[in-house]
C-alpha cells in the first residue's frame, strides 16, 4: 500500500468498477467526452444552410483561459461558432460554455430599455434613454450634494473589457468625484494580486500556459482545473513527460480522480501543511542555496519560522500525516521542473494572502521559478480579472499605481491630459468596506456594472437588505432579471460579450481581441456607449472627449502602461494582437523589434496527436483508453485537430527567467505569518464545514448567462444540491435524492442530497452557482486582500420530516 492511501482511498479501490463510475459521475457528463463529441450533446455543428460568409476571430467572455473563437458571420451577424485552431491558448478546443456563447446572447429576458422605479417598493418600468441618463445624474448628484461626493460609489467586474474598465474608473473618480469603487475581482483574484505584490513587488502571474505542458510534478492547491478550467486541464493532459500530478485538496474533486497522488486535508490546513513542506525541504537540505542567495531576501528568518511546523504538529493541524508530508517533499525534490498551481481553494480564504505566500515561498527555496515548467502560478477566475487588477482605477490607480504617490497620479494626470486635482488623494474602500459602508450610511448611491451582488456576495440575505436601503441603486447588465437588477431603482440595459469590441487579459498576462459580431437587442448599448452619454450628461465631457472609440482607449491604456511592469507599449494595434494570436505583458518596442519577428509564421503549431497517452487514474472511468483521440476534422464542428503549442517561442514568455523580481533591489521576499484558526469553526450544534466552489463545467457563476442556453441546462443538474459522505447521511437518516434542510447561523435553505464519498465525514459541498448557497457562507475576509472566504462555514443538516419532503 504507498503512503498516499488513505482509508477513503482503500475503500474506493476496493468498491466495483460500475460504483466508482458511478461515483465519478456525479452530475452531467464530463468535459472530456463533450470535448472530443461535442455534436453528440448537441453543440454546435456547421451545416451548409450556415455555411458562413466571414469568420471573425473573438476571445471568449468567461473564464481567464482566454480561448479564442471563430464566429462564423453570415449576412454580416454571427450564426455559429467553432474554436480556434491557431491560437496559442486553446489550439483548437473550447468548453461547453464556449462553444454555447452566442446562444445565451437571444435570450428573453435581455435588457432592452431602461427601467425605472419611481418609488420603492414600486414597479419598474420603462423609459427613454434621455430619460434615464437624466434621472441617473440627477439622483446621484443629489446624493453627492447632501452627503458628500464619496457617498456614492461604484462596483464593476472582471467580465467587460479592459477599455471599458479603464472608461468606467476615470469616469467615476476623475469626471464624477467618487472616491471609493471596487469590482467582483474582490471574490476571487485580491489574494493573488496582494500576495504577488509582496512578494514579488508587483502583481505579476509569472507563467504560460506551456508550462502546463514543461513541468515533471505539477502541484494544484485548491484547483480544479477539471472542471474549472477544462482547457488547460487538456493542456496538462498534453504533458509528455510523465508528470506526478498532486492534487491537495480536501475533496476527492474531478482534478483529484485524476491526479497521480490526492492530498486530501482539513479544510483551511494548507498553509500549516505549506510551511510543513517548507520545513520539511529545508532540514533535508532539499533547497536551491544558490538561488536563494541570489535573487531573495528573508530567507534565514523564513527557515527559523518554520522550523517549529513539526510533522506531527503539522498532521494534527491539517490530518495530513508524517509519511505523506515526507513523500510529498520528496516529489518536489526529484522534480526537474516543478510547478505549483492555485485557485479559490486558497484565494477564498481567511488567511488566503499568506497561504498564496507559502506557495511561492516553495518555488523560491527550490528555484522553481523563471524556468520552463515551474512557477508559483495563480491561474485567474474570470475573463478579464487582469485587466480590471491593473487598469479598472479601482484601489489601484491606472496601470498599477498609487492613488497616495503624488508622483504616480500627477504620471497620470499628464497622460489623460487631465487636472491632477480630479484624481483622489485616497484610495478605494475594498468591496465589503463599500458594503460596509452602506450599513453605516457613508454610501448613499451605488452604480453596479456587471456583476451580480445580490447572488454572489457572501452572507446574501444581510447584503440583499442593504442594497434595498440604499437611497438609489443603479444596475447596468445584459440581463434585467438578475437577482441584482432586481432590487435596482434604475436598470441600463447593456450589450454583451459578442456585441462589443476590446480587449481581455487572461491568466497568462496574454491581451486577446474581442469583437462586436451581433448587434445589442432592443435599446440596450455598449458599456463603452453608456459611458460616454453619461459623461456628457453629467457635464464631464470634455475630459473624455477623445475617448471615442474601444481603440482609441487602448492606446491611452499603452501610454498608461509605460515604464510599469506590465508596459505593453509595444503592442501597436488590435490588428497586431490578432496577428500574433494575442500577446503577453510586457511587451515594449524592444521586445516588440526584437522578439516578435521571430515568430517566423505567426500562429505556427506542429500537429502532433496525443494518443499515446492514457487514463491511468483507478477511479477513471476510461482507465486504460487513450486520452485524446484527434479524430478526422468533419462535420463534428470546426477545427477539431489537436494541436501542440511551440514551446519557448516568443509568444509563450515567462517572467523571472533573469532572476529579476520587481521589488527596487530586485529581489523575491519570504512572507510568512502564523496561522490563524477559521472564524467559524464547527462545533455540537453546526457539526459540518460547509464548502462551496464550481459545480460543474457548463456552468458560470451565478448563471445569469448559462443557465440561457438549453443546451448547458442538460449538462447539469438543475436542482440545487449538495454533496455529503455516505457517513453523515446514514447517521442523519438521509438518502440520495432527499431535499434536505441545510442550516448555518445564517439561514437555512432546502437542497437536495447526492452522497458521495468525493467528500469526507464532517465537510459538506455545495456549488455556488445556485441562488440560495450564499445565505449560509460566512462574512470572513483576508485581513490583507479583504477577499472573502467561501471555503468554510459552520453548517448542520437534517432531513426534511416525511410529509414535507417535495
Ligand atoms: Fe475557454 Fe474558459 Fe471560454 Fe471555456 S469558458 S471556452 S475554458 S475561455
Amino acid at each position: 500500500m504507498t503512503p498516499q492511501l488513505n482509508i477513503l482511498d482503500r475503500m474506493i479501490e476496493l468498491l466495483p468498477e460500475s460504483l466508482c463510475r458511478l461515483i465519478h459521475n456525479s452530475g452531467g457528463r464530463l468535459t472530456r467526452e463533450l470535448l472530443l463529441n461535442p455534436t453528440v450533446f448537441g453543440l454546435p455543428r456547421r451545416v451548409d444552410s450556415h455555411r458562413p460568409d466571414a469568420i471573425v476571430k473573438s476571445v471568449c467572455g468567461y473564464c481567464s483561459t482566454g480561448c479564442n473563437l471563430s464566429i462564423h458571420l453570415k449576412r454580416g451577424e454571427a450564426v455559429s461558432l467553432s474554436p480556434d485552431t491557431d491560437y496559442p491558448v486553446n489550439l483548437g478546443m473550447a468548453c461547453p460554455k464556449g462553444w454555447q456563447a452566442l446562444d445565451v446572447l437571444d435570450a428573453a429576458d435581455r435588457a432592452t430599455e431602461p427601467l425605472f422605479r419611481p418609488r420603492k417598493g414600486g414597479r419598474l418600468q420603462p423609459l427613454e434613454w434621455h430619460n434615464a441618463l437624466e434621472v441617473f445624474c440627477r439622483r446621484f448628484k443629489d446624493i453627492q450634494q447632501r452627503h458628500g461626493s464619496e457617498s456614492v460609489a461604484f462596483l464593476g467586474t472582471g467580465q467587460i473589457p479592459t477599455e471599458e474598465l479603464a472608461f468606467l474608473g476615470s469616469l467615476a473618480k476623475f469626471g464624477m468625484g467618487m472616491r471609493h469603487g471596487d469590482g467582483n475581482t474582490r471574490q476571487c483574484m485580491a489574494t493573488s494580486a496582494v500576495a504577488h505584490k509582496e512578494s514579488f513587488g508587483f502583481d505579476a502571474p509569472p507563467f504560460t500556459y506551456a508550462d502546463f505542458e514543461e513541468s515533471d510534478v505539477l502541484i494544484f492547491i485548491g484547483a480544479n482545473p477539471c472542471i474549472a478550467h477544462p482547457i488547460l486541464w487538456e493542456r496538462v493532459s498534453r504533458n509528455r513527460h510523465h508528470p506526478e500530478i498532486i492534487v491537495i485538496d480536501p475533496r476527492l474533486t474531478e482534478t483529484a480522480m485524476q491526479a497521480t497522488l490526492h492530498v486530501p486535508l482539513k479544510p483551511k490546513g494548507d498553509l500549516i501543511l505549506l510551511y510543513g513542506l517548507a520545513r520539511e525541504l529545508i532540514q533535508n537540505g532539499w533547497i536551491d542555496r544558490e538561488y536563494i542567495a541570489a535573487h531573495t531576501n528573508g530567507f534565514q528568518d523564513f527557515a527559523a519560522f518554520v522550523a517549529a511546523f513539526t510533522a506531527e504538529a503539522v498532521e494534527a493541524a491539517s490530518g495530513v500525516n508524517a509519511d505523506l508530508q515526507k513523500r510529498l517533499a520528496e516529489i518536489i525534490h526529484n522534480g526537474q521542473r516543478v510547478s505549483f498551481w492555485w485557485t479559490m481553494g486558497v484565494n477564498q480564504s481567511h488567511e488566503g494572502v499568506r497561504t498564496a505566500q507559502a506557495v511561492i515561498n516553495l518555488a523560491l527555496i527550490t528555484g522553481n521559478i523563471g524556468r520552463p515548467g515551474t512557477g508559483a502560478n495563480s491561474i485567474t477566475g474570470q475573463c478579464n480579472a487582469m485587466g480590471s487588477r491593473l487598469f479598472s482605477n479601482t484601489t489601484n490607480l491606472l496601470g498599477g499605481r498609487d492613488f497616495l504617490d503624488p508622483a504616480h497620479r500627477q504620471t497620470v494626470a499628464d497622460i489623460l491630459n487631465i487636472p491632477e486635482a480630479n484624481i483622489p488623494r485616497q484610495g478605494s474602500w475594498a468591496y465589503n468596506e463599500i458594503i460596509e459602508g452602506i450599513r453605516s450610511g457613508a454610501i448613499r448611491g451605488l452604480w453596479i456594472v456587471a456583476t451580480n451582488t445580490a447572488h454572489s456576495w457572501i452572507n446574501q440575505s444581510d447584503v440583499r437588505e442593504l442594497l434595498k436601503s440604499l437611497d438609489f441603486l443603479v444596475v447596468q447588465d445584459m440581463y434585467s432579471s438578475t437577482e441584482t437588477a432586481e432590487l435596482a431603482d434604475l436598470v441600463l440595459p447593456a450589450a454583451g460579450w459578442g456585441e462589443k469590441d476590446g480587449t481581455f487579459i487572461n491568466s497568462e498576462r496574454r491581451l486577446g481581441v474581442l469583437r462586436s459580431v451581433k448587434k445589442a437587442p432592443g435599446h440596450a448599448l455598449t458599456d463603452f456607449r453608456i459611458f460616454r452619454l453619461i459623461a456628457e450628461s453629467w457635464g464631464c465631457g470634455d475630459l473624455f472627449r477623445d475617448w471615442t472609440s474601444p481603440e482609441a482607449v487602448f492606446q491611452k491604456i499603452k501610454q498608461l502602461s509605460a515604464g510599469q511592469p506590465c508596459d505593453i507599449t509595444g503592442i501597436t494595434n488590435y490588428a497586431m494582437l490578432d496577428k500574433f494570436g494575442g500577446i503577453q505583458w510586457p511587451c515594449t518596442p524592444e521586445i516588440a523589434g526584437e522578439l516578435l519577428p521571430s515568430i517566423a509564421t505567426p500562429h505556427t503549431f506542429e500537429n502532433a496527436p496525443v494518443s499515446s497517452l492514457t487514463y491511468t487514474s483507478p477511479f477513471c472511468p476510461f482507465q486504460g483508453e487513450k486520452v485524446a483521440d484527434p479524430g478526422a476534422p468533419g462535420d463534428e464542428g470546426v477545427g477539431r485537430e489537436f494541436k501542440t503549442a511551440v514551446h519557448a517561442n516568443a509568444n509563450e514568455r515567462r517572467l523571472f527567467s533573469d532572476g529579476q523580481f520587481f521589488h527596487a533591489d530586485g529581489r523575491a521576499r519570504f512572507i510568512f505569518e502564523t496561522p490563524r484558526p477559521v472564524t467559524e469553526p464547527t462545533d455540537d450544534e453546526y457539526p459540518l464545514t460547509l464548502l462551496t466552489g464550481r459545480g460543474t463545467a457548463s456552468q458560470w457563476h451565478t448563471q445569469t448567462r448559462t443557465s440561457k442556453s438549453a443546451i448547458l441546462r442538460k449538462l447539469y443538474p438543475n436542482d440545487p444540491y449538495f454533496e455529503i459522505s455516505p457517513t453523515d447521511a446514514t447517521t442523519r437518516g438521509i438518502s440520495d435524492g432527499d431535499l434536505v434542510n441545510v442550516q448555518s447561523r445564517r439561514g437555512c435553505i432546502r437542497l437536495r442530497a447526492v452522497i458521495t464519498p468525493k467528500v469526507v465525514a464532517g465537510q459538506v459541498f455545495a456549488p455556488m452557482h445556485y441562488p440560495a448557497v450564499n445565505q449560509l457562507t460566512h462574512p470572513t475576509f483576508d485581513p490583507y486582500s479583504k477577499q472573502l472566504s467561501y471555503k468554510s462555514c459552520a453548517v448542520k443538516v437534517s432531513a426534511v420530516p416525511v410529509g414535507s419532503n417535495s
